[in-house]
């Protein structure tokens, strides 16, 4: 089975690590897919925010990475993705996430989405919060990987 997991990765946390990990072991490949919603602000540029992804799952083959824009479920459907996968963090995340698989089931009933819950060390843990603290200098490495660390030192 080929699992998605779509989002903005801007940058990836070990949040986003832990829910890829344990979800590789479950799937026999993970998309780790980052929108590119033009809509939307983001700090790094998509190729910036994949290079993070590559460099911490360099070594474990079933992790791919990609970026799409437009409907995740038109995205799905062109790599032949079989699960949906999210994270669930805390009750805060619940009802968006739950309205947005509600809206993906109607437009495609047989795509499902799988929701892991988030490892209660990470269940704080967001990018916005990760760039807010770094915009400070303030210590981000118990959050994110190495090559994150680098990436925004170098923004800020
Ligand atoms: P989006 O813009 O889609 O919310 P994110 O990159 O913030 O993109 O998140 C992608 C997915 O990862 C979402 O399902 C989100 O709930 C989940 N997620 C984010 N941070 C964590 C975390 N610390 N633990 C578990 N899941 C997380």
């Amino acid at each position: 089975m080929k699992a998605i997991y779509p989002g903005s990765f801007d940058p990836i946390t070990y949040g986003h690590v832990d829910i890829i990990e344990r979800c590789s072991q479950k799937f026999d490949k993970v998309i780790v897919a980052c929108l590119n919603n033009r809509a939307k602000d983001y700090l790094f540029s998509p190729s910036d925010r994949i290079e993070m992804i590559d460099e911490v799952f360099k070594d474990n083959k079933k992790v791919e990475t990609d970026m799409f824009d437009g409907l995740l479920i038109d995205y799905a459907n062109e790599i032949g993705a079989d699960v949906i996968v999210r994270g669930l963090r805390a009750i805060s995340d619940f009802e968006y996430e739950m309205q947005l698989s509600m809206f993906n089931k109607v437009l495609k009933p047989d795509l499902e989405t799988f929701f892991l819950v988030s490892s209660d060390k990470y269940s704080f843990l967001s990018s916005s919060l990760v760039k807010e603290v770094a915009s400070y200098k303030g210590d981000i490495s118990s959050f994110v990987p190495p090559i994150v660390v680098k990436k925004l030192e170098s923004k800020f």
